[in-house]
């Protein structure tokens, strides 16, 4: 299970370098995950650790 504090989310798209297969960007900007995306993908903690805002928690 992943979360994306959205609020706070600031749109940098580091996670989604990261790890394209699971998180993108939406109209507004911000973060979320694809849907039917696997989340338990390796990368998803990766992303978490490397999101300047700490705004992604598994
Ligand atoms: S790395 Fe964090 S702040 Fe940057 S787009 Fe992803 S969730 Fe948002």
């Amino acid at each position: 299970m992943v979360k994306i504090d959205r609020e706070k989310c600031i749109g940098c798209g580091i996670c989604i370098s990261v790890c394209d297969e699971v998180f993108e960007l939406d109209d507004d900007m911000k973060s979320r995950v694809k849907k039917g995306a696997d989340t338990n993908k390796e990368c998803v903690k990766e992303a978490a650790d490397s999101c300047p805002e700490n705004v992604i928690s598994v």
